[in-house]
């Protein structure tokens, strides 16, 4: 795990994650006051600061521009939402992603309520999907349990990730194997269910 970038809310680490996902970045959000597997490395980073991990640092700069993007034209975040509360609405199955009900333009999921990153109209994705496709759309988004379970063992493959002891880039290796570098055994989905659920 690759540490990209640390945010005082936790809701909008989550909001920026699943924006890094939507564009083919694995990527996760640790609270590291709390977190198990991120030793505290850092007096100064204080409690309740939440880090964005990614699986791989061949994203970093790539993720760095994407974190700059969403701040300069913010989503609209709900006072009211807490960490378990809002939906990972990155797990959709592509084809309930709805379109903008003003301008038609597809919706990013990081942007649950807006605004439209074309026109800047609000709106609200989780009852549009529920509208027009009913719950069982949104399941998938509640799911914590085993995240990423929709996606196949090859699309589980084709998502960057570097070893987790000696960061070897591990390209066309399978879903779990040693890495041939250091020899540490790896399981890919062990891996994600890390960092989309790592507390
Ligand atoms: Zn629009
Ligand atoms: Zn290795």
């Amino acid at each position: 795990m690759h540490r990209v970038a640390n945010f005082t809310s936790s809701v909008m680490a989550q909001l920026h994650a699943a924006n890094l996902r939507e564009h083919g970045i694995m990527a996760g959000v640790i609270d590291a006051s709390i977190s198990a597997i991120t030793p505290i490395y850092n007096a100064a980073i204080a409690r309740g600061q939440y880090e964005l991990v990614i699986s791989t640092k061949r994203a970093h700069d790539r993720a760095l521009e994407l974190i700059d993007e969403l701040e300069r034209n913010p989503p609209i975040i709900d006072e009211s939402w807490e960490d378990e509360t809002i939906p990972d609405l990155s797990l959709l199955s592509k084809e309930h992603v709805p379109a903008c009900p003003s301008c038609n333009t597809w919706l990013c999921v990081s942007r649950p309520l807006g605004p439209c990153i074309k026109c800047g109209a609000s709106y609200n994705m989780e009852r549009m999907i529920f509208d027009q496709h009913g719950p069982d759309a949104l399941a998938v988004c509640y799911e914590q349990t085993e995240p990423l379970s929709n996606l196949t063992n090859e699309e589980i493959c084709s998502i960057d990730l570097d070893c987790p002891s000696c960061s070897y880039p591990l390209d066309g290796l399978p879903l779990e194997s040693h890495c041939p570098e250091c020899g540490a055994w790896f399981n890919r989905r062990d891996l994600f269910r890390n960092i989309l659920n790592p507390n």
